[in-house]
């Protein structure tokens, strides 16, 4: 309850809102202060290929360490920039520190294919966006070959927009996943229209099925694979899931099981140690 009746019999504002209101304030001023110096991070998620039996991507996630508050997560900080338009200026950092990754040439030498960026449904209501993302990769000599756009299907609402800037970025070589299968509602017949390559099932989904509480997922994973999809599955983090979703026929795998997200230095150091001793032979 918003409002709650204090000892005078007056109703006020319950301590629980004014905690939730004072922490947007301090979070929303630790964005400003980190985008005003350009520090925004970048963390790195491997992704693991069935087929190939080996790390051949990674999802960078977003990262904002405050001097006083510490770690922020991402949920927390993307909704406040989202509320105050420097979701934009967010996901240009992001996308900076991704590419200057891939300027070392460092990723494509231990084996990754892809880095996969997260769009935001208000970055995609932006009619330059395929314009401002290539820019930046210009700027570090990256190709947009090596990136997978994900996004969720709340960015397809003004569907006519982000299907041009898509169409856009996929003549440069650039791919797409859809983010989130499995929170919103879904339109499948819509969805199989949208030039997307991959499917990522939520970590909700994926649970959901562990847990016992839905049997839905083998034959999701089959359905989007006849339709000529991949399926992601997120949120792996034992052996008994990596196992059982592989033999469902997830193409590709992701979780604490593998890895959490990494700094780009310690991601690198993990791709070297994961390709000589890892399950990849040798
Ligand atoms: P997402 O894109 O669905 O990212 C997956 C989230 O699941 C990440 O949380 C990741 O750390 C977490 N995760 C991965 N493996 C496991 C696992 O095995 N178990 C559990 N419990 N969790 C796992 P994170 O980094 O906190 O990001 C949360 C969300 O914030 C992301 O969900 C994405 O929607 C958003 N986000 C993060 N970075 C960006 C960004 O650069 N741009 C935009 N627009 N959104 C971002
Ligand atoms: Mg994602
Ligand atoms: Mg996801
Ligand atoms: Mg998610």
């Amino acid at each position: 309850y918003a409002y709650v009746e204090n000892r005078k019999g007056n109703y006020v504002v319950s301590q629980d809102i004014c905690d939730k209101y004072y922490r947007e304030g301090e979070v929303e001023k630790a964005l400003s202060r980190a985008l005003k110096q350009n520090r925004i991070e970048a963390w790195f998620q491997p992704i693991y290929s069935v087929e190939k039996d080996a790390v051949i991507g990674a999802e960078a996630l977003a990262r904002l360490k405050d001097p006083d508050l510490g770690y922020i997560p991402p949920d927390e900080f993307i909704r406040v920039s989202e509320r105050t338009g420097e979701i934009m200026e967010v996901g240009r950092q992001v996308f900076e520190r991704v590419c200057e990754l891939l300027s070392t040439g460092e990723p494509g030498r231990l084996g990754i294919n892809k880095i996969n960026v997260n769009l935001s449904p208000a970055q995609c209501m932006n009619d330059q966006l395929a314009f401002e993302l290539s820019a930046v990769a210009d700027k570090y000599g990256v190709s947009l070959a090596s990136i997978n756009f994900e996004i969720t299907e709340t960015s397809f609402i003004d569907s006519q927009l982000i299907q041009k800037q898509m169409m856009q970025l996929k003549e440069k070589g650039a791919t797409f996943s859809l983010d989130d299968f499995g929170t919103g509602t879904s339109n499948l017949i819509r969805l199989l229209k949208l030039p997307i390559r991959a499917v990522k099932l939520d970590i909700y989904m994926v649970n959901t099925f562990f847990k016992g509480e839905s049997n839905i997922l083998p034959s999701l994973v089959k359905m989007f694979r006849e339709a000529g999809m991949q399926v992601v599955a997120e949120g792996v983090e034992t052996r008994e899931m990596k196992e059982a979703l592989a033999d469902m026929g997830c193409d590709y795998e992701q979780g604490y099981y593998f890895s959490k997200p990494l700094p780009p230095e310690e991601f690198i150091t993990f791709l070297a140690n994961y390709s000589v001793s890892g399950k990849n032979g040798n």
